[in-house]
This record gives structure tokens, sequence and C-alpha cells, in this order.
């Protein structure tokens, strides 16, 4: 098992499978984002490795995530050999549904179990400014599919920016009435300057609450007012899914973090807003033994940071959002 200096089972593992992507976020990256060559980035045989000695050290819970994990070459072989590693009981992917359309099914065939999709607005306008490259409808798509598949429950995504999709909260969290989905609501993170966006464009959770409230009614604490991840879960009156809001600025969860992150290049990240990070590619390839790169891991997990200091205004500034596996 992994602990850290604080008594805390790390065992939940992000995994970014490439930090490419096919669109480009506002709030994510900037337009003409350049990439890492693909030597520098984990091959299958080593993501394999990796997960399996994780798995050795507890971890039993994986996300999948990038940039765009459904880009990665053979995505589809790759979730089937992860699923298959012994000691792996939760295996899931954040992903922005553009190609899920044809993928949910095989994703679903192959193990996975669950999608988060991200989807800021229902507005096709909106969705293009906000994407830059999107298409609404496909990613409509990707979440009919995904639901069809069986990759449920659905949980979509959606971050706020103020001047971007502020005005969307309520027509977002109306799906809930209809659907058996989690639409989550994620407070925008600043991120060391990679994109234009302001701090003044951070929506709290709290105002997008008061928004909902005031459109469609009271919401009631869902899951015993226990976090579902990091989700404070609540419920509209007579809606079939549930509103979760991820309040990273505002509120975070760092003394319940259970997870550390390996980034498409090999390295165990600890916190997703902090720059500390251990490089296990390169002993990986020099040729370390599983009980060294075991210790690297266990060093590591040991010294992961408390939590992260937005607060105190301090940002993460070694890397975006994309490459680290939000
Ligand atoms: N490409 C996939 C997607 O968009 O779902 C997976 C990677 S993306 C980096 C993971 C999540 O991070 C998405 O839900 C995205 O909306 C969110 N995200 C990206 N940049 C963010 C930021 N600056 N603040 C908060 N969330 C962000
Ligand atoms: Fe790509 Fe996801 Fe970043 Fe959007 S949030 S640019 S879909 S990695």
């Amino acid at each position: 098992m992994a602990y850290d200096r604080f008594g805390r089972n790390i065992h939940y593992l992000r995994i970014s499978l490439t930090d490419h992507c096919n669109l480009r976020c506002v709030y994510c990256m900037p337009e003409d984002m350049t990439f890492r060559p693909n030597a520098e980035m984990l091959q299958d045989d080593e993501v394999l490795l990796l997960v399996r000695l994780f798995a050795s050290l507890g971890f039993d819970k994986i996300r999948l995530t990038g940039g765009e994990p459904t880009v990665r070459a053979h995505v589809v072989d790759l979730v089937r050999e992860i699923a298959a590693v012994p000691g792996i009981r939760s295996l899931s992917m954040t992903t922005n549904g553009v190609l899920l359309g044809k993928l949910a099914q095989p994703l679903k065939d192959a193990g996975l179990q669950r999608v988060n999709i991200s989807l800021d607005t229902l507005d096709t306008v909106r969705f293009k400014k906000i994407t830059r490259w999107g298409s609404f409808d496909q990613v409509w798509d990707g979440i009919q599919a995904s639901e069809a598949a069986g990759l449920t429950p659905v949980k979509l995504n959606a971050v706020v920016v103020r001047g971007f999709n502020d005005q969307d909260i309520a027509g977002m969290a109306a799906l809930t009435l209809d659907n058996p989905w989690q639409v989550r609501f994620i407070e925008m993170m600043p991120f060391g300057g990679a994109t234009d966006l302001q701090r003044q464009q951070v929506v709290t959770a709290a105002e997008m609450r008061g928004q909902i409230e005031a459109a469609l009614g009271p919401l009631t604490p869902g899951n015993n007012g226990k976090l579902d991840g990091e989700a404070r879960i609540f419920r509209l009156p007579n809606a079939k899914g549930e509103l979760g809001f991820i309040s990273s600025v505002t509120a975070p969860f760092c003394a319940a973090c259970t997870r550390a992150r390996l980034t498409a290049d090999g390295k165990l990240r600890l916190c997703l807003l902090r720059d500390k990070e251990v490089d296990l590619l390169t002993p990986l390839r020099a040729g370390a033994s599983l009980e060294q790169l075991r210790q690297i891991v266990l060093d590591g997990v040991w010294v992961k940071p408390w939590g992260h200091g937005l607060a105190e205004g301090e940002f993460a500034t070694n890397r975006v959002m994309s490459e680290i596996g939000g």
C-alpha cells in the first residue's frame, strides 16, 4: 500500500495517455499548442508495466485522461489490457466525447466501466467558441452512444468561464431533470500563463448554485452529504440525475485526496496544482528493476504535497492541464 506522510492512502491513479488533443478549449491550451515527440512518451508496454506496478502497490482505481485519451493509437487494445490487470477494480475515462460515437461500444467491450464527458454548454455557437474546433452534435452523439453502450452513469463535466458559458449553467443543470446523468460544474483553475483567461473569469461554485436555484428550485444535498470523488453532490426537485460541484478554487478537497497522476511522458505527479514530479520513464528505460521502480513510487507518494496553494496565489507553472491529465 502507498501512504503519504499525512497518512493518506494513495490508490487512485489518473493516467494521461497523450498530451495531444483534437480540440483546443480556451481554458486548457492555446490554439497553436505544440506537443511532445512520441519518443518521449510512454509506449503501450511501458504504460502496462507501470499499471501492473501501481496495482501491486494497492492502486485499484484508474482513470484514463489526457490530452484526449481517445486519440491515442490502439486505445481500445490498451484499455483491454489495463482492464485485465489483477487488482484494478475501477477503470474510467475522461474524454471530450468527440470520438465516442464510434468508440463507446468497443471501449465498453474492452472493459472500460464509465466515462466523464466534457460539455460546457448546450449552445452550438458557444460550444464552438469554447472548444475552438469542436462540433456540439458530434459530442452529443458521443453522449448518447456512451449511454447506449452502458458506460454509465454518464457524467458530464462543465468548466464554467465568465464571459463564455456562465449563462448556460441552469440549462446544463436542467439536463438532470430528464436524464439519469451527473452534471458536474467545475470552477476554472488558472494555469500558469497557458491561456488568456483571468482569475476574474472564475465563477465560484456558490454563484453557480445560486443561479441554478433561482432558475430551477431548491437543491438538496445528495450522497449523504459526502464527496463523490472531488464533487459535492446535490439534486433538483424530482430530477432523474444529480448535480456535482467541483470547487477546487474556493473549497479544496485536498484533505480527502487519494490520487496521483502519471503524465504522458512518464512522470509521477503528486498534485495537479503543484509542480513536484518524480521521473519514472528515465529509470524504467535505464533498466531499473521492478523493486527499484516500486521504491521510487513509494518515496514519491510519501512526499506528496498536502494541497494546492491557489488561495495563496500559488500556481503550477511547469505544465498545462492537457499535459498533466486533468
Ligand atoms: N480531453 C479530455 C476532456 O476534455 O475531458 C480529458 C482531459 S481534460 C484536461 C480533463 C478535464 O479538465 C476536462 O473536464 C476539462 O474540462 C478540465 N479542464 C481543462 N482545463 C481546465 C481548467 N483550466 N480548469 C478546470 N478544469 C479544466
Ligand atoms: Fe482537449 Fe480536454 Fe483540453 Fe479541451 S479540455 S483542449 S478537450 S484536453
